[in-house]
């Protein structure tokens, strides 16, 4: 009982070890991930083009645009002499436009500069028939700072708002994510043009507050934080109807629904007009559909927000918790699937966040996921299973050695039924009776020893064993030793030799001692072939005194040797001679020798032999002459 409640805490101090690796592993698998997600100079490019892919995903919405582009475009241009003949070219299609009723008509062609009059007063008068004019404003570069560029005042006076028309297009890729709801220079405020149509489609006033836009029921998320009120376009892939200004007439007499009560954008589209953009589909779009579409988010309240920096970093917290638990409590093949479901949860995080209307960046997160997942994989695999496999095969070397045991202890075990039954059942001669009284007592005896033995290398093991401490001669603990480990060696005419003399007193536990001596003697005789030699030898050196046992045996590599002290170990070539063992027997010996503040020495050479010393310090041991034995036997 006693060993199984100290193996439960050596196993629970080793847990808790793998507990601390695994946070450790979390924690960093978290700021790696987290480092890479907002300092790798690629991770934003990564994060937009990942926002990019999830909106094409997305399958297409069931909504029906509510505005329209009408584009001068290349061919309208080509018809009616180009750029030169842009205010004619305006006021013919606006009058064209007024015929198809639209709601709103917002012009993105900036009107800043008075012309001829006579094809200003042309334009004028269009605009006039123009129902809910939206005139854009822009701002220009100046010395003294950004400037707005307005429409001239007779323009300007038949509007019913200006909206600027400024682009927010990321520098890095050239895509156009999103548009400043609002601009401010020379201290005065302007709304995006999209906004302002948005704001006279609805016939409601724009509320304002620090955190969002508001127009009617419509709460537009453009925190004034963030800049210019950013506002993230939800590109719809099925585009906005657009009507080239060369073919508005006929589309009016065929199909005026696309017109008729829609809030139409009017701009030029042609490439020459150096006014076009990339949207996040990879498509090349004039930058009059960027209002459209910023138009067309409003009205389907279809809005996006980037998810704040805390929230990212608990998302990326528990993805590297999560990582670091899947491979605290599991393993194998039901690891690798909960780990690689993480992985892809965290790959596709960014699609959840998107259909409820928020941005989460991709790269972050999902580096936390691959470094904690990769991480926590390989603690398990290098350290923790590793471990485990050790003391797995501890534990089987255990019931090995169990087996062993009880086989062993049947030997003296049947001898003593035996002699017991012969004794009980036959009236024996008093000769005889003795005979088999002194076999049971002696088999007896070696069966308490057996189980004896057993039992004190846990409890040595454990440091619970009790030592005794009385002096005792090791000359004669020696000289007990091999006297009854000669017979053994005889059977396989192995001669056992002492070198010399042993001197001196030991303060310890005799018996133990006994045992580590013979021990190690056995061992000599089992690990060797017929017809060598063992040598007992006692020197002291520098007032150690070493007590080695060399043999003529089948020897250890050096690797071998580092291991045959621990418990249950047996080397190969120890398993291959036949001789039956349990890998305890070293194990003990070095205990007992390090209980009594010695230490064990062992050198040897593969088929050569062995020579195991025991060392023990100076001052244990108490030399007095009386303690002396000299082998007799050579
Ligand atoms: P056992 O002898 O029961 O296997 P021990 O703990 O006494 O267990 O020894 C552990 C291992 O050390 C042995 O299995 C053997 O491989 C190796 N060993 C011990 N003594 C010797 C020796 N004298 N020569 C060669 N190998 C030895």
């Amino acid at each position: 009982m006693k060993s199984k409640g100290s193996s439960a805490s050596r196993m629970g101090s080793l847990s808790r070890k793998h507990v601390l690796g695994y946070a450790a592993i979390a924690a960093a698998g978290f700021f790696v991930g987290m480092i890479a997600g907002w300092w790798a100079p690629f991770a934003g490019r990564i994060d937009n083009y990942a926002s990019d892919l999830v909106m094409r995903l997305e399958p297409a919405p069931v909504w029906t645009p509510q505005s329209a582009v009408v584009a001068i475009d290349e061919r309208t241009l080509n018809a009616k002499g180009g750029m030169r003949q842009i205010r004619p070219i305006l006021a013919e299609t606006l009058i064209q436009l007024a015929a198809a009723k639209p709601r709103v008509v917002a012009l993105d062609v900036l009107l800043a500069d008075p012309e001829e009059p006579a094809i200003d007063r042309a334009l004028e008068d269009a605009l006039r028939a123009t129902p809910n004019l939206i005139l854009p404003v822009d701002l220009i570069a100046q010395e003294k700072g950004a400037q707005w560029e307005e429409p001239i005042p007779r323009f300007q006076s038949l509007a019913v708002a200006l909206g600027h028309v400024q682009l927010d297009v990321n520098r890095a890729d050239g895509v156009s994510r999103q548009i400043p709801l609002e601009k401010i220079a020379q201290g005065k405020r302007r709304w995006a043009l999209a906004l302002e149509a948005f704001r006279v489609t609805r016939g409601q006033p724009i509320i304002e507050s620090p955190a969002d836009v508001q127009v009617g029921s419509t709460l537009i998320p453009a925190p004034r934080s963030e800049g210019d009120r950013p506002l993230r376009i939800t590109y719809v892939g099925s585009g906005i109807p657009t009507v080239s200004a060369l073919d508005l007439e006929k589309t009016v007499d065929a199909h005026p629904e696309i017109l008729r009560d829609r809030t139409v954008f009017l701009g030029v589209t042609a490439l020459g007009a150096n006014d076009r953009v990339v949207n996040p589909y990879g498509l090349d779009i004039p930058g009059v559909a960027v209002h459209a579409y910023a138009f067309e988010t409003m009205m389907r309240e279809r809005f996006l927000v980037p998810v704040s920096d805390p929230a990212v970093l608990a998302i990326c917290a528990l993805l590297a918790t999560a990582a670091g638990l899947t491979f605290a409590l599991t393993s194998g093949w039901r690891a690798n699937i909960i780990a690689a479901l993480l992985v892809i949860l965290a790959n596709i995080l960014p699609v959840a966040f998107y259909r409820g209307g928020m941005i989460l960046p991709y790269f972050g997160p999902a580096s936390v996921a691959w470094f904690s997942v990769i991480g926590a994989a390989t603690f398990q695999h290098f350290f923790v299973r590793r471990q485990l496999l050790r003391t797995e095969s501890e534990k089987s070397r255990y019931q090995q050695a169990m087996h062993w045991a009880a086989h062993e202890m049947r030997t003296p075990l049947t001898a003593i039924q035996g002699s017991s039954e012969i004794m009980s059942r036959y009236s024996l001669p008093e000769e005889k009776r003795h005979q088999l009284s002194e076999m049971i007592n002696s088999e007896s005896k070696r069966l308490a020893r057996m189980i004896q033995n057993f039992l004190d290398v846990e409890r040595l093991a454990e440091g619970q064993m009790e030592m005794k401490r009385e002096p005792f001669s090791l000359a004669e603990v020696v000289e007990t030793c091999m006297s009854r480990a000669r017979p053994i060696g005889e059977r396989k005419r192995i001669k056992i030799f002492l070198d010399g003399s042993v001197e001196g007193t030991l303060e310890g536990d005799r018996e133990l001692m006994e045992y580590a001596v013979y021990n190690l003697l056995t061992n000599a005789v089992k690990y060797s072939p017929p017809e060598t030699e063992i040598h007992v030898t006692a020197t002291r050196q520098g007032g150690d005194l070493r007590l080695s046992v060399r043999d003529q045996g089948i020897g250890m590599d050096s690797r071998e040797l580092k291991n045959i002290f621990k418990k249950f170990y047996r080397t190969k070539r120890a398993e291959a001679s036949g001789e039956v063992g349990t890998g305890i027997g070293l194990s003990i010996v070095e205990q007992i020798v390090t209980h009594h503040g010695g230490r064990m020495e062992v050198t040897s050479e593969p088929e050569k032999g062995s020579c195991f010393t025991i060392v023990l310090k100076a001052g244990a041991i108490n030399l007095s002459p009386n303690a002396e034995i000299v082998d007799r036997r050579g």
